[in-house]
């Protein structure tokens, strides 16, 4: 087991960066919509699975678990850190957030869950930093929330829950939220959701195995990154910086295939783009490891974006803590490169003040 951190005996400083939680407002609004709901989606699918019984406290093992630990900011939560030697959690809402709500609501309770978020961190400051959300059905309101969260609430960068309504960042309606963030020079985590109904025939047959962490989830996120890439934003607002987690989507595996593909609409004339979508990956997105504990995987996006774009990540509650660090602690790399991976590359992408 590895040691509790007591201020300078780890030989790492151990940062998890998408950690998930969320308030109770939220959590029985998804409740009631989930179990509520006539119309099908892919999110009611995982959410009727994450959120089983009216009461949370009540469901027992398996996903549902995950339910009563999303919504502790404090004691359960700083004592599975303490018992497997984690020193932060970068907190983030849990998908799909607010972003399965109408537009006032959801810029309302985005709001209060950056205020509560903050709070938690006032609290526990040296265990806990944290993402704020925003609501992308009303992109003026959404800008200004993330300048609060940012100058006001002091939170480290943004998540988005990936789609809002089958939609994505790139067009022109959310510019607004880009513009936000690249002002701000906070990094944006694109997290997963399940995919939109327009997608969602594809699993049919497997809508809950394949829905959402099975497969749906890279599905929805690495086309969210891919859009950004070939929309032409990077070029509008070179600035900003994306998060991705899961190694990236897989998008690394993709550079030459997507270069390949991209550089002949380049060619033809129907792209209007700076770089190719390799060189906008590498400038404009880092990645986490979260959920992909293979050494060989690692190596490989190593090699492909550089060390300095790669961090850790444990993917709690959803999953476990102990294999995430044996992960890390038994992979095949310097200490140097190990320490910018478990905490260094976070300090300096989410503006996390250094030990
Ligand atoms: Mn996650």
């Amino acid at each position: 087991m590895a040691e509790v951190n007591t201020g300078g005996t780890q030989k790492f400083r151990r940062i998890a960066i998408e950690e998930a939680f969320t308030i109770p407002e939220i959590a029985d609004r998804t409740r009631a919509m989930t179990h509520g709901a006539t119309e099908w989606s892919l999110d009611k699918v995982f959410l009727r699975n994450l959120y089983p019984d009216a009461d949370p406290s009540k469901a027992k093992g398996g996903i549902s678990y995950a339910a009563q630990k999303l919504q502790d900011l404090s004691d359960g939560r700083i004592a599975d850190m303490d018992q497997f030697g984690v020193d932060m959690q970068l907190l983030s809402m849990a998908t799909p957030g607010v972003q399965m709500f109408e537009a006032d609501i959801a810029t309302e309770l985005a709001a209060l869950s950056n205020d509560r978020l903050a709070e938690a961190i006032a609290k526990n400051p040296a265990r806990l930093s944290g993402l704020a959300c925003f609501a992308p059905q009303d992109p003026a309101s959404a800008a200004k929330e993330m300048e609060r969260s940012i100058n006001t609430l002091g939170l480290n960068g943004f998540i988005v829950n990936s789609h809002t309504d089958g939609e994505y960042l790139d067009e022109e309606k959310y510019w607004p939220i880009l513009e936000a963030a690249n002002a701000l020079g906070a990094c944006m985590y694109i997290h997963p959701r399940c995919p939109p109904n327009g997608a969602s025939s594809s699993y049919r047959g497997y809508e809950g195995i394949l829905g959402s962490a099975g497969y749906g989830f890279v599905v929805d996120a690495s086309i969210h990154a891919i859009r950004i890439m070939v929309s032409g934003v990077l070029d509008r607002f070179p600035n900003l910086k994306f998060c991705l987690g899961h190694m990236g989507e897989g998008i690394p595996f993709w550079f030459s295939r997507l270069d390949q593909i991209m550089g002949m609409y380049k060619a033809w004339g129907h792209l209007k783009l700076e770089l190719m979508p390799s060189e906008y990956f590498k400038r404009n997105f880092v990645i986490s490891t979260s959920g992909v504990e293979d050494h060989l995987t690692l190596q490989y996006t190593i090699d492909k974006i550089g060390v300095d774009n790669v961090m850790w990540a444990v993917d709690y509650p959803f999953l476990q803590t102990g294999p995430a660090i044996e992960f890390m602690d038994t992979a095949p790399i310097s200490d140097a490169d190990k320490a910018k991976i478990y905490g260094g590359n976070a300090e300096r992408i989410f503006n996390i003040p250094k030990l």
